[in-house]
Order: C-alpha cells, then sequence, then structure tokens
C-alpha cells in the first residue's frame, strides 16, 4: 500500500516544516494531530512531500472531515512569514480560530438559517464629494488600493456604506477592519441600522465558541458583512468583494509581539491575490500610504467638507515657557474652559499620561522610584494609592520616606489625568468632569458608559487619553486642550512626530463636529517649532508634506526600508557583543544604526537591545536579514531575538 508524505507546520520557534507519514490521503489546509518530541500537538498540513530518507512519524489523526485553510489563505499566510521572516509554523499558528487551538475541539457543524440583506436608506443627502468617492470605489475593477483621505466629519462611513451596497447586490461578501474592539459595537450598530442581520462582528473579545461560529458563517453564505479588528483578516469569506480599512494610520494594526505583521498590509496583500478592491480610510493617512498615493500606487478620493457645516477648528499655541502652570494647564486654558462651561459646551484635555503624577522622588537626595523589574519610573496613582509601573503593571506602596536617604522630603512631579481631574474638580466646583483613561475603563462596557455619560452632559470637561480620541463623536465639544506633547516633538524616534502629527488633527477633528466653531490649544514649551507652525493650521496635508520631505532628506521611510532586531537577556553584555557580533556580518548596502537599548530597555528582568538595519531597497535587507538569521541559527543561543519588519515605532 503507498504511503502519503505531507508537510507539516507545528507552533515551535523554528523555521522548518516537519515531514509526516499516512496511509490515507489528507487535504491541503487539515488540522492534524502528531507526535512532536514526545508530546501530541496540534499540526496543520501545509503541502504534499515526497518520501524523505530519514525515517518519518506517523500522522495521528486527521481531526475534522473538513480542511480549516484554503489554499489561498494558506498562500496568503506563507507569504507572510516569507515577507515579515517569522516561523512559518508559528505563523500559521497565529490564523489558527482558538476554538479550534484544541486538540479536543473539533470544526463544530453549525447548520445556519440563510439571512438576507435589507436595505434601510439614510434620509441624509450626500455631498457632492461623497458622491465622487463613492463613484470612485464603484468604477475600480479587480485589485486597487482607493484612499478615502476624509477630515473628520466629512462622512466616510456614509461613503463605505453606499460602496458595500453595491457590492452586496452582486453576492459578495466585505471585510472592515477597525483598529480597536472598543470600535467595533458603534460600527456594526451602523452598518445592522443599513444592512439588517448580514453583519457580524469579530475580535478578540468574543469567546472562542463565538468566533468559531462568525467564521463558519462568513465561509458558508455570501454576502455578509464583517466588522473586525486585525485578527480577522484571514476570514474565510465566501465570495469577497471589497476589504475596507478604517483609520488605516493607526499602529493598532500593527501586531507588537509574537508574529509582527500589519494587518492593513496583510489585507492589501489577499486584495492583492483575490484581484479585488481595497479601501483605506482615514482623516491622517500615514506618511506610507501617502508617499504610496504620490508615487501612483494608490489612487485616491478626498473629502474635505464636513457634512454639516461646523467649522474646521481654530489653532493656537501657548507658550507654557512664559507662565506658571496650574496643574499643567495655562491660565488660558482655564479662562476658556471656564468660557466653554458658562455657554454649557464641553472643553477637552487631552494628555498621554494616566495616573497622578508620573515622578515620585527625593527632593533632599534625587532618588527616584522605579520598578525593580523594568527600571521606568513609577506612576504614582492617587486613587488606588500605589505607585504604579505602566510598562508591567507592577504595583508598590508609596514610600513615607525616601528608601535612601531615609528624610521625609519625596515630592511628586508632572501630572496624569487623575492630577487634572482632581485640580479641575477644586476648581470648577459644579461641573461634571469625566475622566477616560484605561483605569475609567477596565470593565466591560465601561468605555461605552462613560462615552454615553458624555452625550448626556451637554456641559461637562472631558479628560482623556488617547483612547478618547479615536471614533467618537462629540457634537457639543467647543474647545480641546493639548497638554505635554512636546516629548513628541523632541523625540529621536521619527515614527513619534507622525503619531503626534495624527493624534493632534484627530483629537482636534473631535470638536465642534456640528455647529459650533471649536478651539483647540496647543500647549508647548517649543512654541517656534516648525511642526507646530504647520499643525496651527489644522490641516494634516500641509503637516504630512514638511515631515515626508524631513523624511526624504534623511532616507527615513517610506524612503527606505526597515528593519529592528532585537535582543534580550539578563545581561547587557551579552546583548551588547551578541549584536556587535552581528555587526561583524558581511552586510552591503545596509545602514546599520546601534547597538543601543531599546526603547523598552528592560521589562520581566531582562534588558533589551537593538540595532536599527535600513536599506533604500527592500530586496536589499531581505537578503542582508537572511545572512543575518543564518547566523543567528548557527550561534549557540545567549540571547533571544525579535525581527520587526517595518516597525512603527523603535
Ligand atoms: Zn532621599
Ligand atoms: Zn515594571
Amino acid at each position: 500500500m503507498k504511503n502519503f508524505f505531507y508537510d507539516v507546520a507545528v507552533n515551535r520557534p523554528l523555521p522548518q516544516l516537519f515531514t509526516y507519514e499516512s496511509s490515507k490521503a489528507i487535504q491541503i489546509g487539515s488540522r492534524v494531530k502528531i507526535l512532536f518530541g514526545k508530546k501530541e500537538l496540534l499540526g496543520i498540513v501545509l503541502r504534499k512531500s515526497s518520501q524523505p530518507e530519514f525515517q518519518t512519524n506517523l500522522i495521528l489523526d486527521v481531526l475534522d472531515d473538513q480542511a480549516l485553510f484554503s489554499r489561498h489563505q494558506l498562500e496568503l499566510i506563507q507569504w507572510a512569514a516569507d515577507y515579515y521572516k517569522h516561523p512559518k509554523g508559528e505563523a500559521v499558528h497565529n490564523f489558527i480560530p482558538p476554538y479550534l487551538k484544541k486538540l479536543g475541539n473539533t470544526f463544530p457543524k453549525t447548520i445556519t438559517e440563510s439571512v438576507h440583506y435589507s436595505i434601510t436608506k439614510s434620509n441624509l443627502s450626500l455631498t457632492k464629494e461623497q458622491k465622487t468617492a463613492i463613484a470612485n470605489i464603484q468604477n475600480i475593477t479587480g485589485f486597487n488600493t482607493h484612499v478615502l483621505q476624509g477630515v473628520t466629519g466629512s462622512g466616510k462611513t456614509e461613503v463605505y456604506l453606499e460602496a458595500i451596497e453595491s457590492i452586496l447586490k452582486k453576492k459578495q461578501s466585505v471585510l472592515v477592519l477597525v483598529p480597536e474592539i472598543s470600535l467595533v459595537p458603534q460600527t456594526l450598530g451602523r452598518f445592522k441600522d443599513r444592512f439588517g442581520d448580514i453583519c457580524y462582528a469579530y475580535h478578540s473579545g468574543m469567546t472562542p465558541k463565538a468566533r468559531m461560529q462568525v467564521w463558519e458563517e462568513a465561509a458558508i453564505e455570501a454576502p455578509k458583512i464583517i466588522i473586525g479588528t486585525r485578527s480577522s483578516i484571514l476570514l474565510p469569506l465566501k465570495n469577497p468583494g471589497l476589504f475596507i480599512v478604517d483609520e488605516e494610520h493607526d499602529k493598532s494594526y500593527k501586531q507588537h509581539e509574537g508574529f509582527r505583521f500589519s494587518a492593513r498590509d496583510l489585507l492589501i496583500k489577499r486584495a492583492q491575490m483575490l484581484d479585488i478592491p481595497i479601501v483605506l480610510g482615514s482623516a491622517t493617512p500615514s506618511l506610507q500610504t501617502l508617499r504610496s498615493i504620490n508615487e501612483g500606487r494608490y489612487t485616491v478620493s478626498h473629502l474635505r467638507e464636513r457634512v454639516q457645516a461646523g467649522t474646521i477648528p481654530k489653532f493656537s499655541i501657548i507658550d507654557t515657557n512664559l507662565q506658571a502652570l496650574e496643574s499643567g494647564l495655562s491660565q488660558q486654558a482655564l479662562v476658556e474652559i471656564e468660557k466653554v462651561l458658562e455657554q454649557k459646551q464641553q472643553a477637552l484635555i487631552f494628555l498621554n499620561r494616566r495616573g497622578y503624577a508620573p515622578k515620585f522622588l527625593c527632593a533632599s537626595c534625587g532618588w527616584v522610584a522605579q520598578c525593580s523589574s523594568c527600571e521606568s519610573n513609577l506612576v504614582f496613582h492617587h486613587i488606588e494609592k500605589r505607585m504604579i509601573c505602566h510598562r508591567c503593571d507592577s504595583r508598590f506602596a508609596v514610600p513615607k520616606h525616601c528608601p535612601s536617604c531615609q528624610e521625609p522630603s519625596l515630592i511628586m512631579s508632572g501630572q496624569g489625568t487623575e492630577k487634572i481631574e482632581q485640580f479641575l474638580q477644586s476648581r470648577f466646583v459644579n461641573s461634571s468632569i469625566i475622566r477616560v483613561d484605561r483605569d475609567t475603563t477596565r470593565k466591560v462596557g465601561a468605555l461605552e458608559n462613560l462615552i454615553e455619560e458624555i452625550n448626556t452632559h451637554s456641559s461637562s470637561i472631558l479628560i482623556g487619553t488617547r483612547m478618547l480620541t479615536k471614533g467618537h463623536h462629540f457634537p457639543n465639544l467647543a474647545l480641546v486642550v493639548i497638554v505635554n506633547l512636546d516629548q513628541s516633538l523632541i523625540s529621536l524616534d521619527p515614527f513619534a512626530l507622525e503619531d503626534l502629527g495624527q493624534q493632534i488633527i484627530q483629537v482636534a477633528g473631535r470638536a465642534g463636529r456640528e455647529k459650533t466653531a471649536a478651539k483647540v490649544l496647543l500647549q508647548s514649551g517649543f512654541p517656534d517649532h516648525p511642526i507646530l507652525a504647520v499643525l496651527k493650521n489644522g490641516k494634516y496635508e500641509d503637516f504630512a508634506t514638511m515631515v515626508l520631505k524631513e523624511r526624504e532628506e534623511n532616507k527615513l521611510p517610506p524612503f527606505s526600508f526597515q528593519a529592528i532586531l532585537r535582543c534580550h537577556s539578563r545581561s547587557i553584555k551579552k546583548n551588547i557583543d551578541a549584536l556587535n557580533k552581528l555587526a561583524n556580518v558581511n552586510l552591503s548596502g545596509i545602514e546599520l544604526f546601534g547597538p543601543v537599548p531599546a526603547s523598552v530597555a528592560k521589562k520581566g528582568g531582562n534588558y533589551f537591545h537593538q540595532i536599527i538595519l535600513q536599506s533604500s531597497s527592500r530586496k536589499n535587507l531581505s537578503k542582508n536579514l537572511e545572512l543575518i538569521l543564518k547566523k543567528i541559527q548557527a550561534d549557540k543561543r545567549s540571547v533571544k531575538w525579535v525581527l520587526d519588519i517595518d516597525p512603527v515605532e523603535y
């Protein structure tokens, strides 16, 4: 009897596939049970193999009577593993729905009732720009990356909905990516209002069973609309017709652990493989996307006007060198907040720092409270009465005396959202103050409740971090105060500046979205910084043009290609030695920066160091990385390695 041989992907950080034997034919993409060493593991059959020269183990069991992955899905995963130079087995396992990661679970047989879509038209009339954008998208045949660049409030979603409608009529399905789980409910709600029960959510906050059900529903019948986060890019859609990536600039699309892929970039690749259009929407497109437009690789539609007559907010810069601040707020800011409250409107204080005070130190000897495993400064949290490490979440009791010199001279400096909240509460006693940050939104549904509260308190002060700037509409918001933007302004990480510009424009976009003309105050100790001068006009395009020019002059991405090679161990010396050894590999056409400590220099007792590799040619970067990876694999492992291709932060 003839036996069959298969290459199987195993969830191990090893570059190769493993050949197994079976007495029966197995569909490519199937889940199988195999013996790996002495352990029974889940494997995915990736391809047929010829009989190897060495003795092979038998595949113990084929777990389902249908393949989990189609050839198209496997092709995409393998492309991604090659591109990001990540072990194939781990890359494949990253995309297995959690329910089927358990050996004991099998493909559930859900019998679904056919649902048909219904269309409930909105009674909003479309602007001329919206109509043009819709026509542009509808006219795309085959693969094309189309950017929908629209200022906040310009009605991007309405464009998506209209474009989707014509896809549904062709009985094709649509996948819509949003950057965060918290944005799924509102998007899903809006889509359901329009198209009824063919709309589904898919994200890691759902139970494995619920996700499995959506996985199957999507595969069985078209048309379907899936609203998902980055874990949904590989969903087995039957007859897909359109992909949409909303807020395409958002860094959350990059996976920051394990298999470091960009969900946006992979979905573009998938659209190309399927030969269907993909739409990237944003008020503040990434510089990478803008360059692709400039080079003619992507097409673009602009929405420059807001749907409702609301005007673009007025920006002003407040020089913080010239005045004493009260809990980080300038006198002008306080005067403006008061005005806004008198007019029964809302003010938003934006700062990306939660907790009470970001620094806890001794005034007599200079001791600074630091996390014992990360060495990052501990943030004092007034409500919890603890010092908390924002990197590893370790909590420490607050000392009464300096642990170093025993003096009772401990002080706090800087301000976080808690401190600003406390100060504003004492200053505007009768106003409602709503704080939105990770600490106030830990519980399921907490963010939705706070957003609801914001919308019912038409006159209030909102204090928030980045999470408040994403996708929420505050029609009564008349003032935005941006506190402590200086750190990003002077950061050595070029991506920090891009991020800052996007955040300022995004947060400003929350304001004055209906009839109110809003003000945006930028508090800075560098009031003459050229970046602030362009941001002051409130036009993202001007900001982006300026930063792109700088990047081009410095040959930084998107005018070159980068990879970060990061290692960690318990010893700084081991890290530096390991990185220096790699610097000696014969590299050509590569610029090398480092070794330097990573931005997270220590975590969980491990030190992190890195080198940045850069080349004007992606091919060349890739070729050299392969040399380096070979060298790493050949060496005895004294440190652990992580490779980040196309990094979005240093
Ligand atoms: Zn001291
Ligand atoms: Zn820590």
